[in-house]
């Protein structure tokens, strides 16, 4: 059996064009399908799987994690409203099976209250999901998100790379807001430096590159022999001279690693009070970013060492900026400006367009209500009151909001620590005042 994947399809035109039947699979079908996984799935099933580039792949990894990989998944529907998604973290050895069995029975019994075509092809889903358990059991990804529909000709599985909370979900859109929620990654400039030395590096998803050789002071052959005592002065003050001449110099370097891909926060590392120092050495430009500083020793600075503690950098970061946004929406709604707070008053800029950026408090999540047709969003009702149609009848109202969000051009963000914003739970900076 020939792969359907998006390769194999180029191939063999004819079987292709049968196999998929929407622009919105062709999308997502670029990562083509392995053998094994051709030869298990019926021919006209779609078996998609992400395949990484060759090499260090941790930056596509992260990077795919919020935006590449969800957002051609989300272009999927199922107008029955049969299509599940399902998030699963690899549990123990041997436990894939229990875990899904779990996981899907709330949407076996959902099913049941469907209409008996559509009930029968969910539990047909949940069973083929099922049958994915051997794969997943040898395989090394740390999860998986399976996209299943078999009225709609869909299965797409992911492997992920970031830690999600199991959930499975039925309804007509994919549920996307585990890929939602995972925090984008963070581009740090780092400048390490002492009085001779000064080494340069970029951080961007957890990967540390050191962006060229060291700058470094000519040696200073100090010499106090003799009546030294002006000229111990003179070397002093040549070293001082050099300290700032290389620290200037990797600050330019920084400077240009930050005008070709900017940077979100900056690090210094330096002993004692050279800390400070080196950073009045910045240029302006870098000078005006967040920054983080620590001790540190450009000679004896161990990569491994400075990958974790960035890792750290970049957690303390994404929590200001966290609590930051929080606060502004919560200031600005406060003082009647341009942001909403609370679901209802969400939901009704969302329902408008208005949303500029969205901000979740943690996993806050309420059902609801939305319109297949025209993406109207509610907190209870049988039919659309924009045009008519029957209202789905959704776990998680937020994340639908969220995919509207994004539909729209907006942002969504989740934040992870305490803010005003737990009392509300959700709330938005919005492009024009809503009335609420
Ligand atoms: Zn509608």
């Amino acid at each position: 059996m020939s792969p359907l994947g998006g390769t194999g399809r180029q191939a063999e035109g004819g079987q292709a064009s049968e196999a998929s039947r929407g622009s919105d699979q062709d999308q997502i079908s670029e990562g083509g399908t392995t053998p094994q996984q051709a030869e298990a799935d019926p021919p006209r099933t779609h078996y998609v799987r992400s395949v990484p580039p060759r090499g260090d792949t941790s930056i596509f990894k992260r990077v795919a994690s919020v935006g590449v990989v969800a957002d051609p998944i989300a272009d999927l529907r199922s107008e029955t409203g049969s299509l599940i998604s399902v998030y699963a973290q690899r549990p123990s050895p041997g436990g894939f099976a229990a875990l899904l069995t779990d996981l899907l029975r709330p949407i076996r019994e959902q099913a049941e209250a469907m209409d008996r075509p559509v009930a029968k092809a969910i539990r047909f889903d949940a069973d083929r999901i099922h049958s994915l358990v051997p794969g997943f059991e040898v395989d090394p990804a740390p999860g998986y998100a399976i996209f299943v529909s078999d009225l709609d000709d869909l299965l797409v599985v992911e492997s992920l790379t970031f830690p999600v909370a199991d959930v499975a979900m039925v309804g007509p859109r994919p549920y996307l807001r585990p890929m939602r929620a995972a925090p984008r990654p963070l581009r740090s400039g780092v400048l390490v430096a002492d009085r001779a030395l000064a080494r340069v590096f970029t951080a961007f998803g957890g990967r540390v590159e050191e962006t060229g050789p060291p700058f470094e002071a000519e040696s200073v052959k100090p010499n106090f022999g003799g009546f030294a005592g002006y000229e111990e002065h003179v070397v002093r003050g040549r070293a001082v001279e050099t300290a700032q001449r290389i620290w200037k110099e990797a600050s330019q370097h920084l400077l240009e690693l930050h005008q070709d891909q900017p940077f979100d926060y900056l690090v210094v590392g330096a002993q004692g009070e050279t800390v400070d120092d080196v950073a009045r050495s910045l240029h302006p430009y870098l000078a005006r970013l967040q920054r983080v500083v620590f001790q540190g020793n450009p000679g004896g600075l161990s990569l491994t060492h400075l990958r974790a503690q960035l890792d750290g950098f970049d957690e303390e970061v994404r929590a200001e900026r966290d609590a930051a946004l929080a606060g502004r929406v919560c200031d600005i709604a406060w003082s009647g400006g341009n942001a909403v707070l609370g679901l209802r008053g969400t939901l009704e800029a969302a329902n408008i367009h208005a949303v500029d950026t969205l901000v979740v408090a943690g996993h806050f999540a309420r059902d609801g209500v939305a319109c297949d047709q025209c993406s109207y969003l509610g907190r209870e009702g049988e039919t659309c009151p924009v045009c008519e149609s029957l209202l789905f009848h959704t776990d998680d109202v937020v994340a639908s909001t969220m995919e509207v969000v994004i539909a729209g051009g907006g942002r969504v963000r989740q934040i992870r620590v305490a803010s005003p914003l737990d009392g509300e739970g959700v709330g938005a900076l919005t492009r024009f005042p809503v009335p609420v």
